[in-house]
């Protein structure tokens, strides 16, 4: 891979990178297609990183499908390579060496999923040294990973460009992940509920509700609605650093992480005037 990118780099061409964990669905794909656009390679990797699920987390049931995936890469045209390393290839001597990504990849996300973040920040790391594009690109979906993998490149120098893309949602609003093919019918029908949440939140605030208890109650509230959706946390707060003020600012971001049954679903959304 590394010696690709350098033949590709001494062309004078450049690399647009798209690092995902597989189980292929649109959300990845847009991100492809945005790097596409703009730059005249693109290295997409599939890799499902054992150091950044937690000891009862779900690394051995995580989606896994290789041909799918590359049939539907196949189809887009124009990926130039498709990086599937092996744990070897990553960590040659081990995962010793991480990165430390420090308040911002401890709060929310970080809460109940200690050492995630520090996890996927080495691992980008890992890769941006071995592909080493000119931009990378990375949903929305996963906001805090954006600020996470933003701070990487600004405290560890790498010169390359952080493109955040659109969440891209089924028809009833649900984010799509490659988790939700944990959900059975009545769950996946119950997992719309954090953006119906989403959407109530950023219409209160929009007409002008700034108490962040309040609006937190109104989502809490819709969310309950629907017993077999139990919330880890719902915030509200500055998109720069996910710090919330009791009064609500416009821009502001509110995130979610909802468990159903046993699949935990995380959203966000942004509310602009
Ligand atoms: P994952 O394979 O889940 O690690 O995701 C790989 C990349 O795809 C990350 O940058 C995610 O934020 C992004 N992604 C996942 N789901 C979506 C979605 N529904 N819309 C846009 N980007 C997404």
């Amino acid at each position: 891979m590394q010696t690709l990118s350098k033949k590709l780099k001494a062309e004078g061409k450049t690399i647009g990178f798209v690092p995902t964990m597989g189980a292929l669905h649109e959300g990845h794909l847009s991100l492809a297609r945005y790097s596409k656009d703009k730059n005249d390679a693109t290295v997409f990797s599939i890799y499902v990183n054992p150091v950044q699920f937690g000891p009862k987390e779900d690394f051995r049931q995580y989606p896994r499908n290789i041909e799918g995936d590359l049939n539907k890469l196949y189809a887009l045209h124009k990926i130039d390579a498709v990086f599937i390393p092996d744990d070897k290839e990553i960590y040659s001597e081990g995962p010793e060496s991480s990165v430390d990504t420090g308040r911002i990849g401890e709060i929310l996300c970080g809460v109940s999923r200690p050492g995630h973040f520090n996890a996927v920040a080495t691992v980008v790391a890992n890769l941006f040294n071995i592909v080493m594009p000119d931009r990378a690109y990375f949903g929305q979906k996963d906001f805090q990973q954006t600020l996470v993998i933003k701070k990487l490149v600004k405290n560890l120098e790498f010169d390359i460009e952080i493109i955040v893309c659109p969440t891209i949602r089924e028809p009833d609003g649900l984010a799509m992940s490659s988790r939700n093919s944990y959900l059975n019918h009545r769950q996946r029908k119950t997992a719309s509920v954090l953006y119906r949440g989403l959407k109530l939140g950023s219409s209160l605030i929009k007409s002008g509700s700034d108490d962040l208890s309040f609006v937190k109650k109104n989502i809490e509230n819709l969310i309950k609605s629907d017993p077999s959706a139990i919330i880890e946390y719902i915030i509200i707060a500055d998109p720069r650093n996910l710090e919330e003020s009791k009064k609500i600012k416009i821009p502001s971001i509110i995130c979610l992480a909802v468990n159903i049954g046993e699949t935990r679903l995380i959203d966000n959304l942004i509310v602009q005037k």
